[in-house]
């Protein structure tokens, strides 16, 4: 992946939103990029004690699924996680490319 701010980045993050609705309202999802995989998935360490009270486990899966969708689909819904902007396009190509 390519952030606009950043360079190459491995890692990004989905808000839980666009799956979860308002019970995942301000929790990012990040991940890692592995071959065009994503792996690793985890919640932002801030929402740690907020996801204690939810199936952790059920949306973690749910998260990883949304976010190949995303990659597959364009990066559209992706934030860079070291500069929290959604600056994110698959490669450096295809932002040059728009
Ligand atoms: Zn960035």
């Amino acid at each position: 992946m390519y952030c606009e701010k950043c360079g190459d980045i491995k890692s990004a993050s989905v808000h839980g939103y666009f799956f979860g609705d308002r019970l995942l309202e301000d929790v990012y999802f990040e991940f890692d990029l592995v071959d065009g995989h994503v792996v690793n998935v985890r919640t932002e360490e801030s929402a740690a004690a907020y996801m204690d009270d939810l199936n952790e486990a059920k949306w973690l899966k749910v998260a990883a699924e949304c976010n190949q969708d995303e990659l597959d689909g364009g990066c559209e819904g992706l934030r860079c996680i070291a500069c929290h902007k959604p600056t994110v396009w698959m490669s450096k190509e295809e932002y040059e490319d728009q």
